[in-house]
């Protein structure tokens, strides 16, 4: 990839990072701060949720090994293929012998026949980007050879961060697949009299734990088809007809909002952000489907839903919030989304008390205030002890934050609540909103949490503490 294309995928002119700002492009980590992945690791990680193509990792095997089904996402039915790790397995060898094109042809033809897979992903790594592999050109020889869209998706490790593979796979996708096929008719069984089926695109949705399937048969029932989500559980055929989609939602991220942006500029498909997360944004985003669509029954009946599901929804979730009502949490998810969990927590009666704001745009700091008022606390150092010393200070109940600050919080002995992708839990639409409930009930009220707080019974009857012996 060309430096000036990167240079053009960082400065993003829908992003708010990039407004108002003397220099454009996401914020780089600073030293002492976790960096996140690679490129590589972005794209990755942005793509193999599409369950159906072969991924093969073109580069040494511990590239591989490095983003391989790490993300709890799920796909429904049918092909698992992308559950299966592929990798060119690249030596010293291999690149002294000049080897490594040729392994690659190799890799893409046992990829096909083993699998007959819809196409092929081939991802750059740094090392075959450093010795200069014509990946470009050993994918269209495949292609050509094997009759199956080969796509190169050259997001080598160096080129950035995490955020740049995300947006240079979307990039990709919009560049070399959408567009490259129509829409499978409607089926029979999803049509009902009197009702419009209107196609959208989720862009940025990863199905993790399985939560967009508490979401679809909303879709389902208000005759909105979704052509593709990009990619949780998504086909290839599906990322290729996003092009007619009539309205897209971008699902609370800014990693592909360049996806949102060209799809609108070439195809003219509005788009807006949203999330499903909480009672509010769920019946917000559906609102502003129906917006973008502007068909007045349709206006209609997602009104009709809405107010059928949210008093179904609060009359279920009753029981719960006299259990977490005014129960605080210092909430750390490192930014993007902390407004859409504000809002879910508000929504249950809970207290935040400070949330993470290290990737927020000014625009997500300012919805943040909203919700919790001027005054609110934003993290921007997230470290260990950083999160610890807000705990104590703010009196906080309980951690909510990503499976990295998982052994901070258990050596902290303070209730702990895993949020982000790794997650086994389904917390997406109203049903979601029922589980984020209850895990959050158990969670606090485990009974290990006045067990590990005890202390220690040859503390407590006389004995020297444990610290005094030593
Ligand atoms: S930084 Fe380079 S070598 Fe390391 S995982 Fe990413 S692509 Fe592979």
């Amino acid at each position: 990839m060309k430096a000036q294309d990167i240079k053009a995928l960082l400065d993003e002119p829908a992003c708010a990072h990039n407004t108002h700002k003397p220099k454009g492009g996401c914020t780089r980590p600073k030293p002492g701060a976790t960096a996140g992945g690679c490129a590589f690791d972005g794209a990755q990680i942005a793509l193999l949720p599409v369950a159906d193509v072969a991924h093969i990792v073109h580069g040494p095997i511990a590239c591989a090994g490095n983003t391989w089904d790490n993300r709890g996402t799920r796909s429904s039915g049918g092909p698992d293929l992308f559950r299966l790790g592929m990798t060119t397995d690249l030596t010293e060898q291999d690149v002294i012998m000049g080897r490594s094109e040729k392994r690659l042809f190799h890799a893409i033809r046992q990829a096909v026949e083993a699998h007959r897979p819809p196409a092929v992903f081939v991802y750059n790594t740094c090392v075959t980007a450093l010795i200069g592999d014509d990946v470009d050109a050993v994918c269209k020889a495949a292609q050509e050879r094997f009759g199956v869209p080969v796509v190169h998706v050259d997001a080598a490790g160096f080129y950035g961060s995490k955020n740049l593979g995300n947006r240079i796979a979307g990039e990709t996708m919009v560049k070399k697949v959408v567009g490259t096929r129509e829409p499978d008719p409607i089926p029979a069984s999803a049509t009902r009299p009197g009702i419009r089926v209107h196609q959208v695109n989720l862009i940025a949705e990863y199905n993790i734990a399985g939560e967009f399937w508490h979401v679809l048969p909303l879709f389902d029932e208000l005759g909105l088809r979704i052509l593709c989500t990009l990619s949780g559980d998504a086909r290839f055929h599906q990322i290729q007809s996003m092009h007619r989609g009539q309205a897209n939602m971008l699902v609370c991220s800014k990693a592909m909002i360049n996806v949102a942006r060209k799809l609108e500029e070439r195809y003219g498909t509005p788009w807006f952000e949203g999330s499903f997360y909480g009672v509010q944004d769920m019946s917000q985003a559906l609102r502003d489907f129906a917006r973008l669509i502007d068909d007045p029954d349709l206006t209609r009946r997602t009104e009709d839903l809405i107010a059928r599901e949210e008093s179904r929804i609060h009359a279920a979730l009753e029981p719960w919030r006299d259990r977490l009502r005014g129960k605080r949490v210092l909430l750390y998810t490192g930014g993007v989304k902390s407004w859409s969990v504000v809002s879910a927590l508000q929504d249950l009666g809970m207290t935040v008390v400070a949330t993470g704001t290290r990737k927020s745009t000014d625009a997500d700091k300012a919805r943040i205030r909203q919700l919790m008022g001027e005054d609110a606390v934003m993290i921007e150092d997230g470290s260990p002890a950083n999160l610890l010393r807000i705990y104590e200070e703010t009196r906080a109940d309980m951690l909510i934050a990503g499976g990295r600050n998982l052994y901070t919080a258990l050596k902290a002995r303070m209730p702990f609540l895993d949020i982000n992708q790794e997650r086994e839990h389904a917390y997406a639409g109203y049903e979601g909103m029922l589980e984020l409930a209850r895990q959050l009930a158990i969670t606090l009220e485990s009974p290990i949490w006045p067990r590990v707080r005890e202390p220690a019974p040859w503390d407590a009857d006389g004995m020297p503490a444990t610290s005094e012996v030593r």
